[in-house]
């Protein structure tokens, strides 16, 4: 097994908001991510490397090995599945929700519902648990597209400010999980590399307290405004 960590980080949204964390736990990339067009980066940390990859793909990673640690949303872990996966910190960022979500006013029909998400394990998960029969439709995306076009009654994705579902005269229906992004250790690495997997973690532990504890104030002041 490799002295050195690897760090699988996702692409997009969730790496804007895991750079800055990483930075305040101390691990800063050797270049500016954004600007190049390589996948494997050293850090100023002589035993971490980071690989830079498409969100679905970090659980894999992580799983087999070929990374031994991850950053993911819960959204892309409860679709994986988490074997061979230990998850043991919450990393606070990228909040979002799991929902269903259908035309304005609108309720299924059909006694099947039909049902298009890229989730589609989550979804299945969820109407089985709800005892709800469901066909369920795999997308890749523009899922708002699949209930305006007939396609489904419909829809599980991801909520943020809710615009994308208002833009396309939907709404959001129930709530499926709540979401942030996690920290997965590849178990096998976990135990073969405790002693630096541990620091590592204490470092990123550190940086989302000291975060929360100065988001706090600023929650409180929203909060009685
Ligand atoms: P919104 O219009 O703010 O509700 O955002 C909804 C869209 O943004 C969804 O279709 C998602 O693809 C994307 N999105 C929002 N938050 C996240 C997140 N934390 N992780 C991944 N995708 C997200």
């Amino acid at each position: 097994m490799s002295k050195q960590l690897i760090l699988a980080l996702s692409k997009g949204r969730i790496l804007d908001e895991t750079l800055p964390l990483l930075a305040d736990a101390g691990i800063v990339p050797g270049e500016d991510l954004g600007k190049s067009r390589k996948l494997l980066f050293d850090t100023n940390l002589p035993d971490v490397k980071l690989v830079v990859i498409r969100a679905t793909d970090v659980p894999t990673y992580v799983q087999l090995g070929a990374a031994d640690l991850g950053v993911a949303g819960k959204d892309v872990l409860l679709e994986h599945g988490a074997e061979g996966l230990y998850e043991p910190l919450d990393l606070e960022i990228a909040r979002c929700k799991l929902m269903t979500a259908g035309i304005d006013g609108s309720r299924p029909a059909r006694a099947r519902r039909r049902v298009a998400t890229k989730f589609v394990n989550v979804a299945r998960r969820y109407y089985a648990e709800q005892g709800i029969q469901a066909e369920v439709i795999k997308l890749y995306g523009a899922m708002e597209l699949a209930p305006l076009m007939n396609l489904a009654d419909e829809i599980v994705d991801i909520v943020d400010t809710g615009n994308t579902l208002r833009a396309n005269g939907m709404s959001p229906r129930e709530l499926i999980a709540s979401i942030s992004t996690r920290l997965v250790v590849n178990q096998a690495s976990m135990t073969m590399k405790h002693a630096r997997i541990k620091p590592l973690l204490a470092r990123l532990e550190a940086a989302v307290q000291q975060r929360r504890a100065s988001e706090a104030p600023a929650r409180a002041e929203r909060g009685s405004a």
